[in-house]
């Protein structure tokens, strides 16, 4: 039974339908709007270390070898909005996209809470450890900020945005890459744990980082993205569908997942196989949205 008092963050509609639940996590779907949202909220939430015990060489690997190329991608799309300029980029891990954006010839910096990924980071980088929102930034200090699957693990998307609007300069750009949750990849793993009755939870699992500190809190759409840009105060300038991961990083992206022997490898197959039929149908697992503040 849901709380009649529940509603919608997006739109404000009364929140009546469960999309799946795993556990205590429970997600549901605006009927009116599309937003998927964890309901209730882990709150309050405490800031967390997920990275903690993590292989962060292994880690670095993927990064390197599948999201640096997806990177050089988004910052041509950046650059057809912003030439250049101070850049932050909100969550920036162990630095790999601040290479790439002061390769192309911007003013990199980097805020990130994880101590062991702010450090490696600032190596090479100026990086500020800590959470958003509780660090200061000067308002209008920067020409770009990025969120590079960040707003999905927020409690309030709107409150980041307008903060992300503050630290932004008039006319300036926020890119972004959010998990699309009609996309092939979570549709089918939907569809498996609705028709095993719940039992088969882990790609669900996997999707939402149930296992994880920072969960995904909300599952957004083309539509829903773009309309929470638009109410808070962004001009939406390009989309673009992406895939999470490639035929060659699926390997690298196995080895976190607890399988091994014979199903470990039906996993490989299908998710080969889902991988090939989300591109040919455009129905890939993110979205990039380049949007620019308006005044
Ligand atoms: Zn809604």
């Amino acid at each position: 039974m849901i709380n009649p008092a529940f509603r919608c963050v997006l739109c404000g509609a009364p929140l009546t339908r469960v999309l799946f639940a795993v556990g205590p996590d429970r997600y549901l779907e605006c009927r009116s709007c599309g937003l998927v949202q964890m309901n209730p909220l882990p709150v309050p939430e405490e800031p967390g270390e997920d990275y903690e015990g993590f292989d962060l060489e292994t880690y670095a690997k993927f990064i390197v070898e599948f999201r640096c190329p997806q990177y050089e991608r988004d910052l041509a799309l950046i650059r057809a909005s912003a030439a250049g300029g101070r850049l932050l980029d909100i969550g920036c891990g162990m630095g790999e996209f601040l290479d790439v954006a002061a390769r192309v010839g911007f003013q990199a910096y980097g805020l990130e809470p994880s101590r062991r990924a702010s450090e490696i980071a600032g190596r090479r980088h100026p990086v500020v450890r800590g959470e958003f929102g509780q660090v200061r930034f000067k308002e209008g200090a920067f020409s770009v900020a990025t969120l590079w699957s960040v707003l999905e693990h927020v409690p309030a998307p709107a409150a980041v945005l307008a903060e992300v609007r503050g630290l932004l300069a008039p006319g300036g750009v926020l890119a972004l890459r959010v998990p699309d949750v009609r996309g092939l990849l979570p549709a089918i793993s939907l569809a498996g744990w609705r028709l095993s009755f719940g039992r088969l939870d882990m790609p669900l699992r996997i999707l939402y980082q149930l296992d994880w500190h920072y969960k995904h809190l909300y599952g957004f759409e083309r539509r829903t993205i773009v309309r929470l840009l638009e109410d808070n105060g962004f001009a939406v300038e390009a989309v673009r569908s992406e895939p999470s991961f490639d035929v060659k990083s699926l390997k690298r992206r196995m080895d976190y997942v607890p399988l091994r022997g014979p199903a470990l490898l039906a996993a490989k197959v299908a998710l080969g196989a889902i991988l090939v039929a989300a591109g040919l149908s455009r129905r890939q697992d993110e979205l990039v949205v380049v949007a620019r503040r308006t005044d």
